[in-house]
């Protein structure tokens, strides 16, 4: 499917960087959020980016220039919604608010609009009910950073038309990312599924006394000749997530190794404002 017309629902971390990667791509896009002064913090956010594109991508002016004059912000959303080829919800991780925007979107798509969601957690088939149009709905999964991490992972309920799947896949190149298709629901898609098991293996390490950060990281670091280890990527993911994340564990697993992780960063880091790259400092200094 050609995108001619892409929205984003909700301006925040997320949702800014697609915004602006679609823009970048050629694709006329909105941004809509929830009120007048939430869409000028995403301006805030988005006015970041052009640093950002020409450091990393080398970027040129024009580029960025004509990326700017192709994206629009609005806090109406009938207008934001108005032909939508496709829509990218990237509101907060709560059920509930995703419901809200999805029942009011209802009135205002076309039958065709592909409805995106970039929830980190929580799997279609928890969402479809609420949906718009089930056969037109799917997950596209983001990582943050999006122009170099550019990859875009794709799930789907099970009953999803391979027609949708297609137009996701589709829509995953025009923004200039590597499409993985997720044939089985999974929560965490495939990098979280890597990812988080090994980040919480590290702490595990760590919080039980077997041995301290840098040491973990440098082993890990030497055997699989990569340049960053699991606390090195912690200070990147933000540490108050980290706790988050290990107490959500906790009581879905009642493994009290979690809650022990959550209750020495919370002591040791983030008590004293150490929450990682953001303030400067959390296992490393910045
Ligand atoms: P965020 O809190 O930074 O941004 C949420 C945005 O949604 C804010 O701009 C907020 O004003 C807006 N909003 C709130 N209620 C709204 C509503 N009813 N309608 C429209 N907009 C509304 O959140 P985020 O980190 O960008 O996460 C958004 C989604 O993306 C979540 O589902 C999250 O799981 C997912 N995600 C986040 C990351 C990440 O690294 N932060 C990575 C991948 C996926």
């Amino acid at each position: 499917m050609k995108v001619n017309k892409l929205v984003v629902l909700g301006g925040g971390v997320l949702g800014s960087q697609i915004a602006y990667q679609s823009a970048y791509s050629g694709i006329p896009t909105v941004i809509y959020d929830i009120s007048d002064d939430a869409v000028d913090a995403v301006k805030l956010r988005v006015a970041t980016f052009t640093a950002q594109y020409k450091h990393d991508l080398k970027a040129s002016d024009e580029a960025l220039t004509a990326a700017d004059s192709r994206l629009t912000y609005t806090s109406d959303l009938t207008k934001a919604a108005l032909n939508a080829d496709v829509i990218i919800e990237a509101v907060p991780e709560r059920p509930a608010i995703k419901e809200d925007v999805y029942t009011k979107l209802k009135p205002l798509i076309t039958p065709d609009t592909l409805l995106l969601t970039n929830s980190s957690t929580l799997l279609p088939s928890d969402l479809i009910q609420f949906a718009p149009n089930a056969q037109r709905f799917l997950a596209m999964h983001f990582a943050n950073q999006i122009w170099i991490h550019n990859v875009a992972e794709i799930m789907w309920a099970q009953g999803t038309p391979d027609k949708a799947i297609d137009d996701a896949v589709d829509v995953a190149k025009q923004l200039h990312m590597i499409p993985i298709k997720i044939q089985k629901e999974v929560s965490g898609y495939v990098m979280n599924s890597i990812f988080l098991p090994m980040i919480y293996a590290a702490l595990f390490l760590w919080a039980d006394g077997n041995s301290d950060p840098h040491s973990i990281d440098k082993d890990w670091m030497v055997s699989m000749s990569v340049d960053r280890g699991p606390f090195g990527f912690l200070d990147l993911m933000g540490l108050r997530t980290a706790v988050n994340i290990a107490k959500g564990y906790y009581q879905q697993t009642n493994d009290e190794r979690y809650q022990r992780v959550a209750d020495k960063l919370e002591n040791e880091y983030v008590s004293h404002n150490k929450l990682g790259a953001e303030t400067g400092e959390g296992f490393y200094t910045y």
